[in-house]
C-alpha cells in the first residue's frame, strides 16, 4: 500500500524524518510530497525543498519526493492513493489535524483516509518555525534537530 506524507517541510526536521520512515515502514511505500502554497512565503523555495529532501531519503528505497499544488484530495487521487500520513506532536496537533482529515475524506467521499503517527517524544519539541525562527540568531543551537543538509543549507540561506 502507497501513502502520501504532504507539507510544507520548510525545512524539514528530524521529527518529519522519523514520521516519513516509521510511515513507510508500516505502508510500504511513501511519497513525501512538498505542497506548494501560493498563501506562503517560505525560506526554501519548492525545488530547494525537493532537492534536500530526496539528498536524504537517497538510500531509502521506499520513499518518493514530490512536489505538488493544489487540493491534495486531487492530488492522491492522481496518484491513486488512499492514504495519508500526519504527525502529531500533542494537542495542538491533533486540533489542527482533525479537521482537515474531516475535511479530505469529505471531499473524497470516503476515498482518502488519513492515518496518525504520534510523535516521537524526544523529537516532538522540533517544528520548522521553530527550527527557522532560531537559526536565525544562532545556526548552530538547531545542529541536532536537523540532518546536517538542511544544517548547511540553513547556513548558505541565512549568511
Ligand atoms: P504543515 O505546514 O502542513 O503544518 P509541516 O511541514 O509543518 O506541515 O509538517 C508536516 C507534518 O509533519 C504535520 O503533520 C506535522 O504535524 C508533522 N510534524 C512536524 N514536525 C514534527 C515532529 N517533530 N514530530 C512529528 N511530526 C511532526
Amino acid at each position: 500500500m502507497s501513502a502520501i506524507y504532504p507539507g510544507s517541510f520548510d525545512p524539514i526536521t528530524n521529527g518529519h524524518i522519523d514520521i516519513a520512515r516509521r510511515g513507510a515502514a508500516i505502508m510500504g511505500r511513501l511519497i513525501v510530497a512538498v505542497l506548494d502554497n501560493p498563501h506562503k512565503t517560505p525560506l526554501f523555495t519548492v525545488q530547494e525543498r525537493v532537492d534536500l529532501l530526496r539528498k536524504i531519503f537517497l538510500e531509502d528505497s521506499n520513499i518518493e519526493v514530490e512536489a505538488f499544488s493544489g487540493l491534495l484530495v486531487d492530488y492522491a487521487k492522481k496518484k491513486n492513493i488512499r492514504a495519508i500520513i500526519r504527525g502529531l506532536r500533542g494537542s495542538d496537533d491533533l486540533a489542527k489535524e482533525m479537521p482537515y482529515g474531516i475535511w479530505n475524506r469529505q471531499l473524497s467521499a470516503g476515498e482518502v483516509e488519513t492515518i496518525y503517527l504520534t510523535a516521537t517524544p524526544a523529537l516532538a519539541h522540533i517544528s520548522g518555525s521553530i527550527v527557522k525562527e532560531v537559526a536565525t540568531y544562532d545556526v548552530m543551537a538547531i545542529a541536532s534537530m536537523v540532518p546536517s543538509v538542511v544544517l548547511s543549507a540553513l547556513k548558505d540561506k541565512l549568511r
